[in-house]
């Protein structure tokens, strides 16, 4: 650590926040693109090792979570599967594959935005993070930048499902009107 300054930081770059923004502008980039928009990074000692958006419809692979295509790039970054002082900020609940991937790479702490009641995995509809006989467990610090994390998610879903109305209608519609 540099000297501290004397005067306060404007912006705490350790912060859960700062990190947490991250993840988001990698959400972000997954609306962008037509994807839910999930994103996550992984820190260690202070410094973001990987950081991914789901990808799920590009990679044509149900597997292309954010936390899974972070992880694995958090592995490589430091040529070890065992990530067990990185701590993972994700700005939608994991679900039971990623939370499964997360105590498999030994997690140190998992942050995550927005809560998901129906499939979430870590302490939603379950907890797979936190479970005895398993022989990792990570902490987790729930509802960083929560609002933000759920409104991209709410405008991502309202976006889609007009869309989906809007061709409903033109196919129901009176004869070819195409114009
Ligand atoms: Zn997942």
């Amino acid at each position: 650590m540099p000297e501290a300054a004397d005067e306060e930081p404007i912006i705490d770059l350790g912060s859960d926040s700062h990190f947490m923004g991250q993840a988001l502008r990698e959400a972000g980039k997954a609306y962008a693109r037509g994807e839910v928009p999930v994103g996550a990074v992984v820190v260690r000692e202070g410094r973001i090792i990987g950081r991914a958006f789901n990808q799920v419809e590009e990679l044509k692979d149900a597997t292309a979570h954010a936390e899974m295509l972070s992880l694995t790039q958090a592995q490589s970054v430091i040529g070890d599967w065992r990530l067990t002082d990185a701590d993972l900020y994700v700005t939608k609940e994991p679900c039971p594959m990623c939370a499964g991937a997360i105590v498999h790479c030994r997690i140190r702490r998992v942050i995550f935005g927005c809560g998901d009641p129906k499939g979430g995995a870590a302490g939603g509809f379950t907890n797979l993070l936190q479970v005895a006989t398993l022989n990792h467990r990570s902490e987790i610090t729930v509802g960083i930048m929560e609002e933000e994390s759920k409104a991209l998610l709410r405008s991502f879903f309202q976006e889609a499902r007009s869309v989906a109305a809007q061709r409903k209608a033109q196919n129901s519609g009176a004869g070819p009107d195409t114009e």
